[in-house]
């Protein structure tokens, strides 16, 4: 499958964030090429004229750190999230460095930023990420099990990087934490010991659109996971084996 990347120039990056507790959400790119199976973005294909399937393309904002810096100069200072409805460090983002430039952007003004990713492209940005004065790292890790992750996240970096950088990160004092989102199949014990040591505070959330994965999870003989209260006995026992980390249930 070709990814197709366009450029685009955006009139707006800094939005308003729904999300509590976030003032702004900043997306440097429009799609993702991690392709996830579960994605709730997918909406955003609306606002391109894309006819390829989610996934098999991404829009890059290459005017967004500029306009971004230009944005921040006239708002009120708040909490921004990079991103909601993309993958910050998709692998366009090797090439592009937009996100590097927005983060650049909000540590010269000193917004308190939080990054949600999958990948440990981040680690490039540790020189920026160092500077800002208020910031987290999130990864979302959805299982312990790569078989798992390749069925639902198939060109997502596999589970072993995002702990690796997630330790890196931890070492290095940034505050990171991990987002459990949607809970895949997995074994909780097994999550609970790899992340516990390298995080501040976990949120969890169910499968929210059971629909786009129900064939999938049936296909692999994995029914017993489309069950919301089996689903969630798992989540109440990420909750008890994170033990004194704080847990969030989204
Ligand atoms: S990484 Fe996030 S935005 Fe990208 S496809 Fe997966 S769920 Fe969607």
């Amino acid at each position: 499958m070709a990814l197709v990347v366009k450029e685009v120039r955006a009139k707006s990056i800094l939005s308003r964030s729904g999300i509590e507790g976030i003032s702004y959400t900043v997306n440097p790119y429009t799609g993702c090429g991690h392709s996830c199976l579960y994605c709730y973005a997918t909406f955003m294909k609306r606002y391109t004229g894309h006819t390829e399937p989610w996934g098999e393309f991404v829009d890059a904002k290459v005017n967004a750190p500029l306009l971004l810096a230009k944005q921040l100069s006239r708002a009120e200072r708040g909490s921004v999230i990079l991103s909601s409805v993309t993958d910050p460090y998709q692998p366009v983002e090797a090439k592009y460095k937009l996100t590097r430039g927005c983060l650049i952007a909000l540590s010269d003004c000193d917004f308190p930023v939080e990054i949600l990713t999958k990948s440990p492209l981040v680690l490039r940005d540790t020189d920026v990420i160092v500077k800002c004065g208020r910031i987290e790292v999130g990864f979302t890790i959805t299982t312990e099990d790569d078989r798992v992750r390749r069925i639902f996240e198939p060109l997502a970096p596999s589970i072993e990087q995002r702990i690796r950088a997630l330790q890196t990160l931890h070492e290095k004092g940034i505050r990171t934490f991990v987002f459990i989102g949607p809970v895949l199949p997995m074994h909780p014990d097994v999550l609970a010991d790899r992340i516990r040591p390298y995080v501040r505070r976990v949120m969890i959330d169910s499968m929210n659109y059971p629909s786009k994965t129900r064939a999938v999870y049936r296909t692999h003989g994995l029914s017993r996971w489309l069950d919301p209260g089996y689903v969630g006995s798992i989540r109440d026992a990420l909750q008890r084996l994170l033990d004194t980390v704080p847990v969030e249930v989204c």
